[in-house]
């Protein structure tokens, strides 16, 4: 995907026109801050709009939330909803983002995926989640995998190695790095997902300075992915 001198990408249509999903890139400033969070938000979505992101604890919990739900929602990685008052919104620098649309149900969902949240089965546990709550619905479900840290760029120590399967592993001299991107992909597919319908940003936190990376500055500040049930500001 092609960096533009904004402060944010539409990725929107990857999921659906009905929808809005945007991440924000690093000259929109730190979405961990309130202030700068709320002028970001107030261009591109209606006032009557309530934000609502998870506690974000690298667990696989999910909560489904309406406008009356206090944000944030405690222990969880996952948000889902149905009001089309809500923008979700997903905070990373590095982790990855991922966007969930079912256009029959009119049901939306962001989770925050790190290395532990996909080693504990997090994305496999919300396709089995999205079975539940919109049943015959997994055919049509759409996927966009936001930025993250890519197999080239992310190391792990030799111990965390054992937790991924060796087909996922690239391994020079005494480093090993874990392409998380393709492990997304395939838990994805193996859940049910069509293959069809999941589109992969492919963009790399670590090598794109628009972005805030952990891995490259040790940096507090992050990035936002924001998803809307409606198009309309
Ligand atoms: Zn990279």
């Amino acid at each position: 995907m092609k960096i533009t001198e904004l402060d944010f990408l539409d990725i929107s249509e990857y999921l659906n026109s009905n929808v809005k999903a945007l991440v924000s890139l690093s000259k929109a400033g730190n979405m961990k801050d309130d202030f700068i969070r709320d002028v970001f938000i107030s261009k591109f979505f209606s006032e009557k709009s309530v934000v609502i992101f998870g506690e974000q604890v690298h667990r696989t919990k999910i909560a489904v939330v309406d406008r009356q739900t206090k944000s944030p929602v405690c222990g969880v990685d996952g948000i889902f909803t149905r009001d089309k008052s809500v923008v979700l919104a997903v905070f990373f620098a590095d982790c990855m983002p991922v966007f969930f649309y079912d256009p029959i149900s009119e049901f939306a969902g962001l989770i925050h995926l790190g290395w532990r949240g996909i080693s504990q089965n997090f994305v496999i546990s919300t396709v089995s989640f999205l079975e539940k709550q919109i049943p015959s619905s997994i055919p049509s479900v759409k996927v966009v995998m936001g930025p993250g840290i890519c197999g080239k760029h992310f190391e792990i120590s030799q111990e965390l190695a054992y937790v991924f399967p060796e087909i996922y592993l690239t391994r020079k001299k005494d480093k090993v790095f874990v392409n998380l991107r393709k492990v997304v992909k395939d838990h994805l597919v193996n859940a049910g997902i069509k293959e069809k319908n999941i589109y992969d940003l492919n963009l790399c936190s670590f090598e794109e300075e628009n972005l805030f990376s952990f891995r490259r500055n040790k940096t507090e500040e992050r990035n936002a992915a924001f998803l809307k049930l409606d198009s309309e500001k």
